[in-house]
């Protein structure tokens, strides 16, 4: 069963804001079975509403469509669906009331606008939306369905859950769609996928398989669309087991854990503690760490260190590191990370200091230049890593290096 999902909004195309709603539903649909073979945004215009419809429905059985369902006149979804659908609009007394009573407990007197929300379409079945004033609408057409939901996200989500997944299952027959991703560790993509390459030639047609690259780290996915779930599961079980036996010291966990995650979970079960100090990054791995519930157990601190008296007053560097090599190096990298152990009297600490431009850089040290120190309980030293040229991206690669570092120490 294939759907295919629309989101509708100036909003999205000028880049006001940016279509999540197609994330939310993508996943819904994908655990119900049902491949989302398409997915695609317009703007508030009836001619491309009327155009994408068409082309969604000869491809799909299912479509999706958020957004427009406003009181305002730039939302036009519903009466093109309803011209579109060949049918007229009522005026629906529960969803008046329910709309009154909405605006009441805001304060908000009812008027003509809102009276226009309660117009539905005679075809359609209505969506009651608890959590807003645009109910959602259910078409059917030769065996083939169109739901328009409004585009506010939480509006949308409850509507999604609690009235079209349900009503998709009781409608259809679906099929299973079963993702199971494996994570590797220290191999790059390349590497990898000669080392796995007879191991992939040899996958069923059935089976897919996606690699999904970050800093030190690659993800592995194993899909299969529209099979036995329970099956395929064990199949794939199976398929993962060779894998181990091809790279047994690359494998670092599955399913969709991250780097931070499996960290996290380490130090926790072994009692272990954890501190920061971070340059260039600028508590980016600090707030990655503590994002996970529980990061209290292992977390004592992080510091900010970024000026050269922060990092020799708070950190203890010797100023003359410094001077002799620079901030960006690889002894001030190492004073960092033992600094912060020190002072927190942690068992690990890790550290960055680099260039995250998009000035500062020169000859020996350009732009994406970052020194990441790991001290453990017996041992500091620190890598040279390139991060690249973007300052987002080299903050968030040296923080991925760091993290994945020390992950290689603890495993
Ligand atoms: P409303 O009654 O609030 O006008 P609506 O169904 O007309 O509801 P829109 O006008 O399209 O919905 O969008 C309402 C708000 O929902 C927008 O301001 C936007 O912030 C958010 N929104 C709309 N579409 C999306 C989307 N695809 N992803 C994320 N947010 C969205
Ligand atoms: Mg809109």
């Amino acid at each position: 069963m294939k759907a295919t999902i629309i989101t509708i909004g100036d909003e999205i195309l000028i880049g006001q804001i940016l279509d999540t709603n197609s994330r939310y539903i993508s996943r819904a649909l994908n655990t119900h079975g049902i491949v989302v073979a398409e997915r695609t945004s317009i703007g508030d215009n009836r001619q491309q509403i009327i155009d994408t419809l068409d082309r969604a429905l000869a491809q799909s059985e299912v479509v999706i469509i958020t957004g427009g369902l406003g009181p305002t006149k730039d939302d036009i979804t519903k009466h093109t669906l309803c011209d579109y659908f060949g049918s007229t609009l009522r005026y629906d007394k529960i969803e008046a009331e329910h709309i009154r009573t909405m605006l009441e407990r805001r304060n908000i007197a009812f008027n003509e606008l809102n009276r226009s929300q309660a117009m539905v379409p005679e075809c359609c079945t209505v969506l009651h939306n608890a959590h807003g004033t645009a109910p959602g609408m259910w078409f059917e057409r030769e065996g083939r369905v169109v739901v328009s939901l409004p585009g506010v996200p939480f509006e949308m989500q409850h509507l999604i859950d609690d009235e079209v997944i349900p009503r998709l299952c009781k409608r259809f027959e679906l099929r299973e769609i079963v993702h199971r991703t494996m994570i590797t560790f220290g191999i790059a993509e390349s590497i990898l996928a000669e080392k796995i390459a007879s191991w992939e030639d040899a996958l069923p047609d059935h089976i897919h398989l996606a690699y999904l690259p970050a800093p030190n780290v690659v993800r592995l996915r194993l899909s299969a669309y529209e099979v036995e779930g329970k099956e395929v599961s064990r199949e794939i079980d199976m398929l993962f087991d060779k894998l181990r036996t091809i790279i047994p010291d690359n494998i670092a966990g599955f399913e969709d854990a991250s780097v931070e995650e499996l960290v996290h979970n380490i130090l926790i079960n072994r009692g272990q503690t954890l501190a920061v100090a971070e340059s260039c990054t600028g508590g980016t791995i600090a707030s990655k760490f503590t994002a996970q519930a529980g990061a209290s157990a292992y977390f004592l601190c992080g510091v900010v260190s970024y000026s050269n008296e922060s990092k020799c007053n708070v950190l203890g560097v010797p100023m003359s590191d410094i001077e002799q090599h620079g901030a960006v190096s690889e002894e001030v990298a190492k004073a960092m990370a033992q600094g912060a152990k020190v002072i927190s009297g942690s068992n690990f600490a890790i550290s960055t200091t680099g260039i995250a431009g998009p000035t500062g850089g020169s000859k020996e040290k350009p732009v994406g230049t970052v020194w990441i120190g790991v001290a453990t309980p017996d041992k500091c030293f620190a890598v040279r890593k390139d991060c690249g040229t973007d300052r987002s991206q080299i903050i968030s690669r040296a923080s991925a290096y760091a993290i994945a570092m020390l992950y290689e120490e603890l495993k």
